[in-house]
């Protein structure tokens, strides 16, 4: 049976991934979110198993250990990583929202992965959400907007550009992106030659 399609969604801390993924979520079936595991602490209102899976360092060197993550990473002073099991059961499209190096890890093992950069309308933009937000330490956004600009420089890897300028304007990119990648001629013609 066809197997769903991966797709990989990476951008500046604070641009908006979360807020725009959502939104997606909400608008489109038979795409399902990839749950990360992860040693940061829960922010409020996150809930472990939706957001998040939240471990210690120890469970989480477990899970390395029991090869359980497809990739992981270490991002400012945390760990995060993408269970394995999830993605490659998965029979529909699933989004994986992970920063640059878990992504390069899933395209060498997935090739066919499409990848996303979401990036800010400005910088200006991208602290103020970050200072909104209010989730973090000013040291800490700093170290997240210096960690921004160098994902910055691997944007140009990516299969697609989105620009987070609004929340509608990068839902409807992202709807037309996953629905592009459904009318390419190799899955199309799968299905013809299936019936
Ligand atoms: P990320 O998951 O990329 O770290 P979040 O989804 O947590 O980012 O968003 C960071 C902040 O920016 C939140 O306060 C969110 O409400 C806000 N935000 C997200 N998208 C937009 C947008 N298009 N315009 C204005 N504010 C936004
Ligand atoms: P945050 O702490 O803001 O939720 O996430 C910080 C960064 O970790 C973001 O860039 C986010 O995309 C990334 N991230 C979240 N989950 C994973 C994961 O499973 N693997 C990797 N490599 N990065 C992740």
């Amino acid at each position: 049976m066809r197997k769903g399609r991966t797709f990989v969604v990476s951008g500046p801390s604070g641009v908006g991934k979360s807020t725009v993924l959502k939104a997606l979520l909400e608008s489109r079936k038979n795409l399902y979110f990839s749950v990360s595991a992860t040693t940061r602490d829960p922010r409020p209102g996150e809930l472990d198993g939706i957001h998040y899976h939240f471990m210690d360092v120890e469970s989480f060197r477990k899970w390395i250990a029991m090869d359980q993550f497809l990739e992981y990473a270490e991002y400012v002073g945390n760990f995060y990583g993408t269970p394995k099991k999830f993605v490659d059961d998965a029979m529909e499209d699933v989004i994986l929202d992970i920063e640059i190096q878990g992504a390069i890890q899933v395209c060498s093992k997935r090739p066919d992965t499409v990848r996303i950069f979401i990036a800010p309308p400005s910088w200006a933009e991208l602290e103020r959400r970050l200072t909104e937000r209010g989730t973090d330490s000013p040291e800490k956004i700093q170290k997240r907007l210096l960690r921004a600009k160098v994902e910055f420089q691997t944007a140009h890897t990516y299969d697609y550009f989105v620009i987070n300028d609004t929340v509608e304007n990068a839902v409807g990119e992202l709807n037309a992106i996953i629905t592009a990648e459904h009318c390419k001629p190799q899955e199309r013609m799968e299905i013809i030659s299936g019936r």
